[in-house]
């Protein structure tokens, strides 16, 4: 399980299609409006760095 960086639920990354790649990373979203808003602005979510 992974956790979804928008909202914060965990996904089971092996049943979602929802994903992203970002700075080499996989990011995995729990619906589609949860990856749009990570890919409208990856940095707000991607990484803390
Ligand atoms: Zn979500």
């Amino acid at each position: 399980m992974v956790k979804d960086p928008v909202c914060g639920m965990m996904v089971d990354e092996k049943k979602t299609s929802l994903k992203s790649e970002h700075d080499g990373q996989t990011f995995y979203f729990c619906s589609a409006s949860c990856k749009r808003s990570f890919d409208a602005d990856p940095h707000k979510y991607g990484h803390s760095k």
